[in-house]
């Protein structure tokens, strides 16, 4: 295939606008899968995407197309839309030359509409528009989303394509237009270089990495090289999506495909780094003439958690756990961490709440791991008597109140776009959030940006949830760091049946502790099984307790429903509550699934 025959391109958009089914009809009419075969967002193939109904991993897909008798290959990625994966989305742009930017035509703009398409256009992509979910909006809502875009875009109305992802209406047109707009792929006859955007781990193939070939080709057998990590590479198999791994003998300038390296240490493969070819035309180890290529930012981590295997043999299977995560999620980062009461373990900082529920759940299904996991916290500053400042990432952290002299938080710029209708709506709640108002723009007839500044904290804390809730489903939002605030800091502790749980406690606002307190007690109380003993919940802030809650005993005998004599199926039964019994984790008398943890992140 020719490269001026080739087009690359992502699908970008505010979450739920349709990415994933639009990329089912493109699927369909290139006939990469068969119609039988198909089910709906075909390319959220994990099984936590399904459950959740939402794209946490880019997927690239190669199909073939054919368009006025010429023939085409299309390296389509669909990216996620949640803002806690964008950098999913940034990562997949530096890979293609177009987008499609999706806007839900019942919705209209939303904050990640903006925040994505500002990815792309500073990569420099074409950008190709359309309103999506024709078939589900009235004519009034198709025009003001179009009227929408095509102000935020600069362009006429006309040039915007409306379609309908579900019932297939001018989705040819649509990917017509992908193949005359976006452009092919630039070809200079250059030694190799091609850019990591993604990987993740294989059993048999060791680390298999996601690439874009930049300059020259890729042949199999061919000896590979990492620029930055400075590491030498086999290429077991090369090949490129369909959207299962399928294998070739070569990647040719232009196209998208994966490398199976055989790299059984991950740490050496990082995303973002160039792959050059050995030996490679004006390039020596000493000093190499071939530029590397731009590579990729590390994200910043906006909150902390720590993850302490309830079994402690399970610190290894942690470790190598999480390296290989990391292989396919490169904004997780982890450093050892040690706690009194409950440890060795992981410290990890997440994009959002949600990011850190994704990762808990993976490590709990892919690597058959039980977790304790502490109440999630954003990086706090202390200034000391001394008048030094620190960093904490962890309650544990936390110094006692007379060794303090000063406690700051982070602050964001927080962007919320919404109709007018519910402007006061979301001025209370962003009283509620202790935010500090600072602008409004018109971006349509009845849409507006409010720009607020509001502790992190409070934003990560299910901000995103109330904010839906008050707008009806149209609020959407984006926010960036700001820097550091002073706030009035106290930790928090939970006691169960007098015994300090330090995985639950917390760092809150002095204002806050009362309610706090109140809602966590609450929530152990229906969230913590029965123990043999009736069981106090506290909560203690400087040694007081401000809270508190009690669990009713409950003395359950398993065998007791079995009839007198059968002997083996009674004994199956203990043998089954003794394996059951290895996942609870134990906190002096009081015994705790893993599941408890996971469920503390939900509470909103
Ligand atoms: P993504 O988050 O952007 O990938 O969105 P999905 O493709 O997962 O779609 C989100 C929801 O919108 C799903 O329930 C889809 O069935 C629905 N949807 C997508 N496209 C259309 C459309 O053209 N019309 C209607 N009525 N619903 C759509
Ligand atoms: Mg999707």
């Amino acid at each position: 295939m020719k490269q001026s025959n080739i087009r690359n391109f992502v699908i970008i958009s505010h979450i739920d606008h349709g990415k994933s089914t639009l990329a089912d009809r493109f699927l369909e009419i290139t006939k990469t899968v068969e119609k039988r075969k198909m089910q709906p967002q075909y390319l959220d193939s994990m099984s936590l995407e399904r459950e959740k109904g939402i794209t946490i991993k880019m997927q690239p897909v190669r199909m073939l197309y054919s368009l006025d008798s010429t023939d085409y290959v299309l390296n389509l990625i669909d990216t996620p839309g949640h803002v806690d994966f964008y950098y999913e989305v940034s990562r997949s742009l530096a890979a293609v030359e177009g987008a499609i930017l999706l806007v839900d035509a019942t919705k209209g703009i939303q904050a990640q509409t903006i925040a994505n398409l500002d990815l792309a256009l500073n990569e420099n992509l074409t950008i190709v528009p359309a309103i999506n979910k024709v078939d589900a909006a009235n004519s009034e809502q198709i025009a003001s989303a179009r009227k929408e875009l095509a102000t935020l875009l600069g362009i006429s109305e006309e040039k915007i394509h409306l379609i309908s992802a579900k019932s297939g209406k001018n989705i040819e047109e649509l990917l017509a237009a992908v193949v005359k707009k976006v452009p092919a792929p630039p070809v200079e006859d250059k030694p190799l270089r091609a850019l990591i955007f993604d990987s993740e781990y294989d059993f048999y193939k060791g680390t298999v990495v996601y690439i874009r070939v930049v300059d020259g080709e890729i042949k199999k057998g061919d000896k590979l090289y990492l620029m930055e990590s400075k590491t030498q590479v086999e290429t077991l198999e090369i090949g490129y999506f369909d959207p299962k791994p399928h294998s070739s003998e070569s990647l040719e300038t232009g196209n998208i495909g994966y490398i199976a390296t055989g790299l059984k240490n991950i740490e050496k493969c990082r995303v973002g780094d160039t792959i050059i070819k050995l030996p490679a035309k004006g390039w020596s180890a000493s000093g190499g003439k071939i530029e590397p290529l731009k590579g990729y930012k590390e994200p910043q981590a906006m909150i902390f958690a720590t993850f302490f295997p309830v079994d402690p043999n399970d610190y290894d299977g942690l470790r190598d756990s999480l390296k290989k995560l990391k292989l396919n999620d490169t904004s997780l980062i982890f450093e050892p961490e040690s706690s009194e009461g409950l440890g060795r373990g992981f410290r990890c900082g997440f994009l959002g709440m949600l990011h850190l529920e994704i990762v808990g759940e993976r490590l709990k299904r892919d690597y058959e791991l039980d977790l304790i996991v502490t109440s999630p916290a954003v990086i706090y500053k202390i200034i000391d008597r001394k008048n030094s400042a620190r960093f904490i990432h962890t309650a544990d952290e936390f110094p006692e109140a007379n060794r303090i002299q000063e406690t700051q938080e982070p602050w964001v710029k927080l962007e919320v776009i919404s109709l007018s209708h519910y402007l006061g709506s979301i001025m209370k709640l962003s009283q509620a959030i202790r935010g500090i108002y600072k602008d409004t723009k018109y971006i349509g007839q009845d849409k507006l940006i409010v720009e607020f500044e509001a502790p992190l904290s409070e934003i990560i804390g299910g901000f995103y949830d109330k904010l839906k809730s008050v707008t009806s489903g149209y609020g959407s939002m984006s926010y960036q760091l700001i820097g550091y605030r002073t706030a009035a800091l106290v930790k928090l502790d939970i006691l169960l049946a007098g015994e300090k749980i330090n995985a639950f406690s917390r760092i809150v606002i002095k204002e806050k502790e009362y309610s706090e307190a109140k809602k966590l007690t609450n929530f152990l109380k229906d969230t913590i099984p029965a123990q043999q003993f009736t069981t106090s919940i506290q909560a203690v802030v400087g040694g007081k307790i401000i809270a508190r809650e009690t669990r009713k005993a409950f003395r359950k005998d398993v065998t007791a429903g079995l009839y007198g004599g059968d002997v083996t199926r009674k004994r199956k039964l203990l043998e089954k509550q003794k394996k059951g019994k290895k996942k609870l984790a134990k906190f002096g008398k009081i015994n705790l699934p893993a599941e408890v943890f996971l469920k503390i992140l939900k509470e909103k």
